[in-house]
């Protein structure tokens, strides 16, 4: 029972840096958060040694009597939160998630029709390499190469030649809201199942400023790390006429024991984004990407030939188009690391660029809304990005300006002797 500083100074070293590094540097992926203190409690708690194969009450195993409170508890709280009928706290990710809600809903060789990865999509909804491009026939919409935006009666047209057996709804990279209602009348039109994944806006949903797709679809996926802040980990909301039929698939078809210790922090973070505290930080968040939209589509910045894709954000991130820009997606990233804002380059629709260097940046603002930003913040970082990716950059001085705001907005404090 030694400490891991002591058991395993490598490995506790590795995580004494990644501290540091989070809270020096400023965090703008887009699909990164700051788990809350009592989310790494949970996670970190001996709930991790127990297995529970099967649901609450109906377990394969012993002593699941505290285990069982735990997955019940996740579950209503993720009800509750989405207004769903039925909850799957299982998943041990959102490529999880989704892997068994499609060998719920689909046969090998049946049609899926998802948002191209290049359009962003995610890979989960049709790449090759991936198991649903393996095991499906891919019938794959695009956005509308003028407005960035998805056109609904394209996605009609390609619903109506491709005749899909499941349709998804959800992006990785795309900054506007989707038309869920819009998605449900296409997929009643041709038979399908319309499956929305809101791995990405699931927490802006749970604060009521973005549409609830549960009402629409007839499954939902997310994942509980992204804008909801949770563990690292996914989630299945469906209907209760569906219910065996995803329950089976996450077990036994898709895994065996469920993460106890993670299933906790799920329901911790339920509870969390149940709470007004939330609602103000998601609230911030739209904000803060609104700000960078801004900012990122203003004269000075757009006379270097960037702009942003769809000219603006209804969401909690941007997308940066470079396409008619000097500057890559990998220089743009390099320079914004070298500032001490951390970012990832993507690939925009029609890319010219290759998929390892891109033609677009993808920004997003929850971690720092975690962080306490709000707009007099999110407009100093907007402004340090616009400068960063003129040419020219003086890098000491927009470092110094990024080391002030992570000074400002200290994080995990005191976590040392927690
Ligand atoms: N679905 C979407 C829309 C995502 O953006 C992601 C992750 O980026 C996933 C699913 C997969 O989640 P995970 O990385 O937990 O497997």
């Amino acid at each position: 029972n030694r400490p891991l500083a002591e058991l395993d100074p490598e490995v506790s070293q590795a995580i004494d840096k990644e501290l540091g590094r989070q809270r020096a540097t400023l965090e703008m992926i887009a699909s990164e958060n700051f788990a809350p203190r009592a989310v790494l409690e949970a996670q970190g708690s001996v709930l991790t040694n127990k297995y529970a194969e099967g649901y609450p009450g109906r377990r394969y195993y012993g002593g699941c009597e505290h285990v069982d409170v735990v997955e019940d508890l996740a579950r209503e709280r993720a009800k509750s939160l989405f207004g769903a009928e039925h909850a799957n706290v299982q998943p041990h990710s959102g490529a999880q998630a989704n892997a068994a809600v499609m060998m719920a809903l689909m046969q090998p060789g049946d049609t899926l029709m998802g948002l191209s990865l290049a359009h962003g999509g995610h890979l989960t909804h049709g790449m090759k390499l991936n198991v649903s491009g393996k095991l499906y026939n891919i019938a794959a919409y695009e956005v509308d190469p003028e407005t960035g935006r998805l056109d609904m009666d394209r996605v009609r047209e390609v619903a109506l030649e491709a005749k899909p057996k499941v349709i998804v709804a959800g992006w990785s990279a795309y900054p506007r809201e989707q038309d869920f209602e819009r998605f449900r009348e296409i997929a009643d039109e041709v038979g399908a199942y319309l499956w929305v994944d809101m791995a990405h806006f699931a927490g802006l949903v749970a604060a009521g400023i973005h549409a609830n797709p549960v009402p629409h679809a007839h499954v939902v996926t997310s994942t509980v790390h992204k804008t909801l802040a949770g563990p690292r980990s996914g989630v299945i909301l469906c209907t209760e006429e569906l219910r065996k039929k995803i329950d089976s698939a996450v077990f036994p078809g898709q895994q065996g024991g469920p993460l106890m210790h993670v299933i906790a922090g799920k329901a911790v973070a339920f509870k969390i984004a149940a709470s007004e505290e939330f609602k103000d930080r998601q609230k911030r968040t739209v904000e803060g990407s609104q700000i960078l939209a801004d900012r990122l589509t203003a004269d000075d910045v757009a006379e270097h030939g960037i702009s942003v894709l769809s000219g603006g954000t209804d969401v909690h991130l941007v997308l940066v188009d470079l396409r008619h820009s000097e500057l890559d997606g990998k220089q743009a990233e390099d320079i914004l690391h070298e500032v001490g804002i951390t970012v990832n380059r993507n690939a925009v629709p029609n890319d010219p660029r290759p998929p390892m260097v891109t033609s677009g940046l993808r920004i997003g603002t929850p971690a720092l809304a975690t962080r306490g930003f709000g707009r007099e913040e999110f407009a100093e970082v907007a402004d340090i990005i616009a400068e960063a990716l003129k040419p020219g950059v003086d890098v000491d001085a927009l470092r110094a300006r990024v080391e002030k705001l992570a000074e400002q907005f200290p994080l995990y404090e005191g976590l040392e002797e927690w």
